[in-house]
């Protein structure tokens, strides 16, 4: 009786569940992709969609490069963005035309880090790294119970998993990342 009581409280959940009206999470279909994160769904001006992953790419500027180097450099999104629109504001932005024929298009922060983040897949890694880093100096700072100072268990199994989680992730892009001084060497 017991089982049975489970199994009609399991399949209500499961017909409440079924008349939820769900979206893609990523939505090819042309004019329905508002709800991608992507440049996309996105109708601020993006220099990258505009001129440097087009035809349209002034040749003397190779922006992609730059952010390559920074990314090298160990450094974070945040200050990619910032000396990207840098270079953008101070050596291109006077030469470009956004789609409504506008001279000088402001780029936005939110535009470029948009575009870095689901475009260069390096930046991706970068990002996925930092998130599981925050994700590990959060969760160790609620190990120890403040009242009877000892370690809470469910605490310390969140983190050592968050912790093996970014050990496998740095696992998964080390081929990819040593991979240029390897060509090198041979
Ligand atoms: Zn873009």
């Amino acid at each position: 009786m017991e089982h049975g009581d489970d199994f009609s409280v399991l399949g209500d959940n499961l017909a409440e569940a079924n008349d939820e009206i769900l979206d893609p999470i990523y939505c090819t279909d042309p004019g329905k992709e508002t709800g991608n994160l992507s440049c996309s769904s996105s109708a601020d001006f993006c220099y990258l969609c505009s001129y440097m992953d087009s035809t349209l790419s002034m040749n003397d500027l190779d922006l992609n490069s730059h952010i390559r180097v920074l990314l090298e450099e160990g450094k974070e999104l945040p200050a990619i963005v910032r000396a990207v629109l840098d270079i953008y504001n101070n050596e291109l932005r006077d030469n470009c035309v956004d789609d409504q024929g506008n001279a000088a298009p402001e780029w936005k922060a939110s535009s470029v880090t948009r575009h870095l983040l689901h475009n260069n897949p390096d930046i991706f890694v970068s990002y996925t790294e930092s998130v599981l880093q925050h994700l590990i100096v959060r969760q160790s700072q609620n190990v120890v119970d403040r009242t009877t100072k000892r370690v809470n268990h469910t605490e310390r199994k969140a983190l050592l998993e968050s912790i093996d989680a970014l050990a496998k992730w740095k696992q998964r892009c080390k081929p990819a990342r040593s991979k240029r001084p390897a060509t090198a060497m041979d």
